[in-house]
C-alpha cells in the first residue's frame, strides 16, 4: 500500500505554516477520532494517518527531510517505522485536543498519567472583614477574631468514612483509581468516576460529617495588626483559609481592614492633619495653643499676624511608617474665627480698632484694580 502524501492527508499546501497545519489537523482529528466513530476501521485509518502526517510536518527537521526525500527521507524515524505507526505521534494531542476529549486521561502510560495522579487541590481563600479604631491603626494591635470556615473532620480525619469498615474497595476500578478500556487501537485510561481516583468508596459515612470529610467550625485566632495600617489594607494569613482537597494545601485567609474615621485627625499618606481654631486677637497678636496629638498635648506657637488657613508642621507626630521606621508629620491648620454676637464692650473695642486699622479694601493684585478702573473710565 503506497503512503499518501502528508500535505495531501492534511489538505494543506506545501507552504502551510504551523497555524494552518494545526488547524487542519485538529479538524481531521476531531472528525475521525475513535470516540466519535466507534468500530469504524476507515475512520481509525484516517485518524492515524492525520496524526502521523502532523507529527512529521510540525517538526521542522522531519519536515525538511520529508520535503527533500519524501517518505524515504523518514525511514527509521519516528513515523513510518517498521511497525508502521509510532504512538509517540500522539504526543501533541493534549495541547491540540485536550479541551475536547479530556486527553489528560487518555493515552495512559504517558508521563504524569497513572494511578494516584495528583488530584490534590488547594483550599479556597477566605475573607474576613475587620473594623478597627483610628487609634489602633496608629499603635498597632493584636485582634482576636473568629473565622467561620471548614475544617477537616476530627472524627474521620477527612476520609468521610467511619473507621471500622467505613471504606471499601471501589467495585468499578477494583481499587486502581482508574479504568482502562480498549477502544479500537487505543488503550484508553480514565480516572474512575465512581471513586474519583481514590480507589475506595465510602460504605459507612462518618457520623460526624455525614461523609463530607469536613465540618463547619469557628476558628479563633489572633491577628497582629502592625502600626500604620491604612483603611482598605489586606492582611494575608497564609494557610488559614479553607482546608485543601485530598491532601492539597489550605487556602489563605485575607483580613480586610477598615479603619474608622477620627473626629479630629485626618490622614493623608503618613501625615496627619487637624484644625485648631483661634480668635482674631490671637491671630493678630500671636499665641500658644495646646494641640492634642497621639503623643499627648503639644504646645504649639502661633506667630503674630497669622492668616486664616496657615498651617504649622510638627515633625514626626504623624502615622508610623508601615513595616518601616520613622513617622509622618502632623499639620496643624489654623482657623481664624471671626467673633459673632459681640457684647457691648467688645463691640466698642472693635469699633476703636476699626478706626485705627488701615482699611483692607483694595484687591491684593494692583494690576487687576487698575484694569477695572480703566474699564470704567
Ligand atoms: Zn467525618
Ligand atoms: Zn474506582
Amino acid at each position: 500500500m503506497s503512503k499518501r502524501d502528508y500535505y495531501e492527508v492534511l489538505g494543506v499546501g506545501r507552504d502551510a505554516d504551523e497555524t494552518e497545519l494545526k488547524g487542519s489537523y485538529r479538524k481531521l482529528a476531531m472528525k475521525y477520532h475513535p470516540d466519535r466513530n466507534p468500530g469504524d476501521k476507515e475512520a481509525e485509518e484516517r485518524f492515524k494517518e492525520a496524526a502521523e502526517a502532523y507529527s512529521v510536518l510540525s517538526d521542522s527537521q522531519k519536515r525538511a527531510s520529508y520535503d527533500r526525500f519524501g517518505h524515504a527521507g523518514l525511514q527509521g524515524a519516528a513515523a513510518g517505522g517498521p511497525q508502521g505507526f509510532d504512538p509517540s505521534a500522539f504526543g501533541d494531542f493534549s495541547d491540540i485536543l485536550g479541551d475536547l476529549f479530556g486527553f489528560g486521561d487518555l493515552f495512559g502510560g504517558g508521563a504524569g498519567a497513572g494511578r494516584g495522579r495528583n488530584r490534590a487541590r488547594r483550599g479556597e481563600d477566605l475573607r474576613y472583614d475587620l473594623e478597627i479604631s483610628f487609634e489602633d491603626s496608629m499603635r498597632g494591635m493584636s485582634a482576636d477574631i473568629q473565622v467561620p470556615r471548614l475544617e477537616t473532620c476530627s472524627r474521620c480525619k477527612g476520609t468521610g468514612a467511619e473507621k471500622e469498615d467505613g471504606l471499601t474497595t471501589c467495585p468499578t476500578c477494583r481499587g486502581r483509581g482508574e479504568v482502562i478500556y480498549q477502544q479500537s487501537f487505543l488503550s484508553i485510561r480514565r480516572t474512575c468516576h465512581q471513586c474519583e481516583g481514590r480507589g475506595q468508596i465510602i460504605r459507612r459515612p462518618c457520623a460526624q460529617c455525614r461523609g463530607e470529610g469536613v465540618q463547619r467550625a469557628e476558628r479563633r485566632m489572633k491577628v497582629n495588626i502592625p502600626a500604620g495600617v491604612f483603611d482598605g489594607a489586606k492582611l494575608r494569613l497564609s494557610e488559614e483559609g479553607q482546608p485543601g482537597y485530598q491532601g492539597g494545601p489550605p487556602g489563605d485567609l485575607y483580613v480586610f481592614l477598615r479603619v474608622k474615621e477620627h473626629p479630629i485627625f485626618e490622614r493623608h499618606e503618613n501625615d496627619l492633619h487637624c484644625t485648631v481654631p483661634i480668635n482674631v486677637a490671637q491671630a493678630a497678636l500671636g499665641t500658644e495653643v495646646d494641640v492634642l496629638t497621639f503623643d499627648g498635648l503639644e504646645a504649639v506657637k502661633i506667630p503674630e499676624g497669622t492668616q486664616p488657613g496657615h498651617k504649622i508642621k510638627i515633625r514626626n507626630r504623624g502615622v508610623p511608617v508601615l513595616n518601616g521606621s520613622g513617622r509622618g508629620d502632623l499639620y496643624v491648620h489654623v482657623d481664624v474665627k471671626t467673633p459673632t454676637r459681640l457684647t457691648r464692650e467688645q463691640r466698642k473695642l472693635f469699633e476703636q480698632l476699626r478706626d485705627v486699622l488701615p482699611a483692607e479694601n483694595e484687591p491684593e493684585e494692583k494690576g487687576i484694580f487698575d484694569k477695572v478702573k480703566d474699564y470704567f473710565m
